[in-house]
């Protein structure tokens, strides 16, 4: 069995399986090595089974990179509509969920299916159970050595993404391949993850472990109007996962728990159209009861009719409704992240083709490039992108 191919990509995830069988179809001979039992792993259990695999209105402001512009060019050549027509193509039934975002109808298994079996057309061999142990570049030829011997092309794809989920798969790999071969690897944290809180916030907030809220989480970088949700750890749902990639540790963003209204005006209304009104009932026609006097109760607001309420009251109540300050203690890490952001510096990689800039036929696709994207369905965007771009580049001997 020969052990030389065209090109070795490293990582069977989504980036690894889409370049893979894009490449093979280009006439390359692939070999795709994953350490796992599985391929596609994290498309399995992401959108809970369902595999968010795109996102209608995906386009270069949904992403975080150090350069901005990084991104666009992969991003245009390969669009969501290419991939929604490789979707349909294989006959797999997706609908909308939210804000663009598509999700299979039945089971995430149906995507990672359908592009084994385009490796399968193709002839894209894809290895499973394979330790890497060393990757050496000698004469114009990688060598990777691994638990099952050593193979060779004068091409190695590194698509062995970031660091979250350990419990996945997830290997630093993929940096220290870069930083062998000179690539600078910008710092990495986790990212679309729940917050914690400190402990006197936690025991505040422990009896609302399961309520979600339509809220505007804001700092100066982004703001997203989005659900949020109290666990028992902390602050979870998509508007908390949204502002983790961009928030910084010791750093507080605020919260508009009511969104859309003017609650300082509405408040003044009710307080002339109904005056004994009672402050908390109020509260709890906007929240649902248990929220309401949990706030009440830790803001010390006063238990008494709007008509006994002065303007500064009602004043300071719309204005914590509308800045509600968070200051957590942390995040869960990458255990829960579904991301990592930060990774491969793309100053030294081209946009084009995702090739290093100075080490002949190396290439870094998907999530160990330091580009991430929003929740909903854009990391995946970006990983059949990328493996794109990568596929389209990569020589036939
Ligand atoms: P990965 O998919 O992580 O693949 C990397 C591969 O490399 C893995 O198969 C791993 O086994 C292999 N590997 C790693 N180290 C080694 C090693 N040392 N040796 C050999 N092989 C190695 N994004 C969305 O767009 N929509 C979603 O619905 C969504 N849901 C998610 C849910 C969860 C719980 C998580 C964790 C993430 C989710 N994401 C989602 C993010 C998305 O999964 C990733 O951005 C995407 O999988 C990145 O693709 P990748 O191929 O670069 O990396």
């Amino acid at each position: 069995m020969s052990r030389h191919y065209d090109a070795i990509i490293i990582g069977a995830g989504a980036a690894g399986l889409h370049c893979a069988w894009q490449a093979a179809a280009r006439g390359l001979k692939v070999l795709l090595l994953d350490h796992a039992k599985q391929a596609g792993k994290k498309i399995l259990i992401s959108g809970g089974g369902r595999c968010n695999f795109t996102n209608m209105y995906a386009s270069p402001e949904n992403y975080l990179c150090e350069n901005p512009h990084f991104c666009k060019s992969a991003l245009s050549r390969y669009t969501q509509w290419d991939f929604i027509a490789l979707v349909e193509k294989h006959g797999i039934a997706y609908h909308e969920k939210t804000l663009g975002q598509l999700f299979c109808d039945d089971s995430a298994k149906a995507i990672v299916r359908m592009l084994l079996d385009e490796c399968d057309t193709f002839g894209a061999k894809v290895q499973l159970r394979t330790e890497i142990n060393a990757v050496s570049w000698h004469e114009g030829s990688y060598q990777v050595a691994t638990s099952q011997g050593d193979y060779h092309a004068p091409q190695l794809v590194v698509a062995c993404g970031g660091l979250s989920m350990p419990k996945l798969g997830a290997t630093p790999l993929g940096y220290q391949l870069a930083e062998q071969f000179d690539h600078r690897v910008l710092p990495v944290r986790a990212g679309l993850v729940p917050f914690t809180l400190h402990e006197s916030d936690k025991q505040a907030y422990s009896e609302l472990s399961g309520l979600a809220l339509e809220v505007n989480a804001s700092n100066d970088r982004a703001s997203f109007k989005e659900a949020l949700l109290f666990t028992h750890r902390g602050l979870s749902g998509p508007a908390m996962l949204q502002l983790s990639s961009y928030w910084l540790p010791g750093e507080s963003f605020n919260v508009d728990l009511l969104p859309g209204h003017d609650c300082l005006a509405e408040l003044q209304q009710l307080r002339s159209e109904r005056p004994k009104l009672g402050l908390r009932s109020v509260l709890q026609q906007w929240f649902p009861k248990r929220f309401a006097q949990t706030l009440a109760d830790q803001q010390q607001w006063p238990d008494k009719n709007l008509a006994d309420c002065s303007n500064n009251v009602l004043a300071a109540v719309a204005e914590r409704l509308h800045q509600w300050p968070v200051k957590p203690n942390g995040t869960e890490g990458y255990r829960t992240a579904e991301v990592t952001l930060g990774g491969v510096d793309t100053e030294q990689l081209s946009s084009k083709t995702m090739a290093s800039k100075h080490q002949p036929g190396l290439y870094f696709i998907g999530e160990v490039v330091d580009v991430t994207g929003w929740l909903g369905g854009y990391n995946f965007q970006w990983a059949w992108a990328s493996a794109h771009a990568c596929a389209e580049a990569l020589n036939v001997s």
